[in-house]
């Protein structure tokens, strides 16, 4: 229990806090995490600091100690909020959703693991085949999601570089029948080049540092990280990752999932194309460009399963139609290596986007009758790439950032907006908050005032990030190739030059409509909360940075949380309602009341219990500030 916890490791909820201060705040989360404590509540927020070392403490038992226990009834953890959305679930048949967030390095993606790993544990007793198969699946999906979409960059050596929300479905027993997945702006860039300290996607150097001399042979691939320019900046980087045993391990996992032994081998092909795309060079022989190392261009068409003049013509060439006439419009140097750098950053994306389509065709819900079985709920998992600032901020920096924001919106929208207005509403004296203006500045470049920090973006290569342009020859190379699971990824390469007239949408138009769609479906569901913080810079378990971290607590908020929530008030219910679960207790309202009103029997019920200190009565809900109490009227409950 929590005040039990607090004398050795301090308080278990920031609500408890004595006086609401950043000193105590920052006392409290420093102490917890020296004491190896890294969670902390604010009512059913979960705080956790990274604890940049294994703890013993999601094992088995663990599990077993929060299955179907109430949120406070056991320490703060990640159980206890995944509990807590599963039983909102399975009791209320509530669609919930558990949103993850913190700058980069916080511990999502791990947390997002824990939280997956735990509701797969506490499901299924009955040991349904098909309920296990799914649960696996759900698991496994997510090392090749990393594999694909994570990188090492210089805040996080296992860096999300895509939106990550997943959809885990249910039975009306509450078992996981399926699940979908939505992945949200890769960081393509990334294919083709990289920060110094950093890599590009684990994929690269696990396929060459694990794939067997077998694999490489087929593929024209030597095992030396630094032959290929698009990953040579990283090759020399030691890194915490054991590459060529995740190899094995992703292959397995594709295997398991349920991918064909040729759509494996075809995402081997696509990844050596791309090493081999990067080291093609073009020399300019009078105003034209030609392809200096010409077998290179041979072995790309091999794997592609294309020819070889096809892949030379899409490489220097490009269609265009001008009136009625089509001509070959011939590329300078600078286009053709343009055009090579989209064509890798494209079929990378691709591959990454059929992956998770693939994933989703394996999970998704089959054969589920609502009209038989109910309705089919859901519990949502939100990890997406944490706010970032690097030395060099471009457009992707610029999406990952908005996105952040968004969030960022949600929660104040959420957790402490709707208060604010349930209080206003309800007649209860609230200080409003306001939230931040940002400021748009230019000089060369351009800073924004984000919610976590002022970042300056570079406007180079900007334009041409948002544009997007892959020349409409790629797409018909890729469309005409002889392999099916390749040709499949590129439908939009069926078009011919004069059908393809609409301009597509620009990258950030595209990023802002799925961030739109993405807080829509957040905000329809019942939302938990886990904000991480991150310690120290030095991926140090040793170190709790006070700067850095006063730094995230202020602007995740979580001051005004706890204020919301101890001004405030832990639990609130219609007077209705609230009689409808605890007039038992009172013999003044079992079976019914004579008073005036609900309202009147709820005061009576509560003076009775001797909690009349602890609540506040609004217009028309009861509002119970501490979670003890409701403990109390839950276990008088159910001795009646
Ligand atoms: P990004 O936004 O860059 O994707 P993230 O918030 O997802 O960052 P993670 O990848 O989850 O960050 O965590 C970074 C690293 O911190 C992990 O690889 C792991 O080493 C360590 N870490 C995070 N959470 C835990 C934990 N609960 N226990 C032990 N180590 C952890
Ligand atoms: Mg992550």
């Amino acid at each position: 229990m929590a005040e039990q916890e607090s004398l050795e490791f301090g308080k278990a909820d920031f609500v408890l806090m004595d006086t609401v201060s950043m000193p105590e705040f920052m006392a409290n989360l420093r102490l917890r995490f020296e004491k190896g404590r890294i969670y902390t509540f604010i009512g059913e927020v979960v705080v956790s600091v990274n604890p940049y070392k294994l703890l013993n403490i999601y094992g088995r038992d663990t599990i077993e100690q929060y299955k179907g226990r109430e949120l406070y009834e056991r320490p703060p953890h990640l159980f206890a909020i995944a509990d807590a959305a599963y039983k909102a679930m399975k009791r209320r048949s509530k669609d919930t959703c558990i949103v993850i967030s913190g700058e980069s390095g916080a511990g999502k993606t791990e947390a997002s693991k824990y939280i997956m790993q735990y509701i797969a544990a506490i499901t299924n007793p009955s040991q349904r085949a098909e309920v296990e198969r799914v649960k696996n699946m759900l698991l496994k999906s997510n090392c090749v999601l990393e594999a694909f979409g994570n990188a090492k960059t210089n805040r996080n050596d296992n860096s999300s570089r895509f939106g990550k929300y997943m959809d885990i479905n249910f039975d009306f027993k509450g078992d996981p029948i399926g699940g979908h997945i939505n992945n949200y702006l890769l960081e393509k860039s990334r294919v083709i080049v990289q920060q110094p300290g950093e890599r590009s996607f684990h994929s690269f150097y696990q396929l060459l540092q694990g794939g067997s001399d077998q694999i490489l042979r087929s593929l024209h691939l030597q095992k030396s990280l630094s032959s290929y320019s698009y990953i040579r900046v990283g090759a020399q980087l030691k890194s915490s990752i054991n590459d060529a045993a995740e190899f094995k391990v992703v292959a397995e996992a594709m295997k398991v999932i349920g991918f064909k032994p040729e759509e494996i081998q075809t995402v081997y092909k696509i990844l050596a194309a791309i090493l081999h795309l990067g080291n093609l060079k073009f020399v300019v022989d009078g105003d034209t460009p030609l392809i200096d190392n010409g077998k290179v261009v041979s072995i790309i068409a091999e794997l592609l399963s294309t020819k070889t003049d096809m892949v030379e013509k899409a490489l220097l060439y490009r269609t265009v139609a001008t009136g009625r006439d089509i001509i070959d419009k011939q590329h300078t140097e600078q286009e053709a290596s343009y055009g090579r750098d989209a064509f890798a950053k494209a079929i990378y994306e691709r591959l990454f986007c059929w992956i998770v389509t693939r994933i989703n065709d394996i999970i998704e819900v089959k054969n589920y009758d609502t009209t038989v079985h109910g309705k089919n709920t859901v519990i949502g998992v939100l990890d997406i790439y944490g706010f970032e600032i690097f030395d060099n901020n471009s457009f992707e920096q610029f999406c990952i950032n908005y996105c952040n924001e968004k969030l960022q919106q949600l929660f104040i929208q959420l957790v402490l907006k709707q208060e604010q207005e349930e209080y206003q509403r309800e007649g209860i004296p609230w200080k409003h908050l306001c939230a931040s203006d940002k400021i748009l500045e230019f000089d060369r470049d351009f800073r924004i005032r984000h919610y976590a920090g002022d970042v300056v973006y570079s406007v180079v290569g900007f334009i041409d990030k948002n544009k997007d342009t892959l020349f409409q020859d790629f797409k018909r190379l890729m469309y005409n190739s002889s392999n099916p699971v390749l040709k499949n990824m590129w439908p939009e390469g069926k078009l011919s030059i004069t059908e393809v007239t609409k301009r597509p949408l620009t990258a950030a138009t595209l990023f802002k409509n799925s961030m739109i769609a993405l807080v829509d479906n957040l905000a329809s569901k019942e939302p938990y909360y886990v904000r991480c913080i991150k310690p120290n810079d030095k991926k140090s378990p040793q170190i709790f940075d006070d700067e850095r971290c006063r730094h995230q607590v202020e602007y995740l908020g979580l001051l005004e949380n706890v204020r919301v929530r101890r001004a405030g008030f832990a639990f609130r219910q219609t007077y209705e309602k609230f009689l409808h679960r605890y007039k038992m207790i009172s013999e003044f309202t079992w079976p019914n009341h004579d008073l005036p009103s609900d309202k009147e029997a709820v005061k009576k019920l509560v003076e009775h219990c001797g909690f009349q200190d602890d609540v506040a009565y609004g217009k028309t809900k009861i509002f119970i500030r501490t979670p003890r109490t409701l403990f109390t009227l839950e276990e008088l409950r159910a001795q009646m």
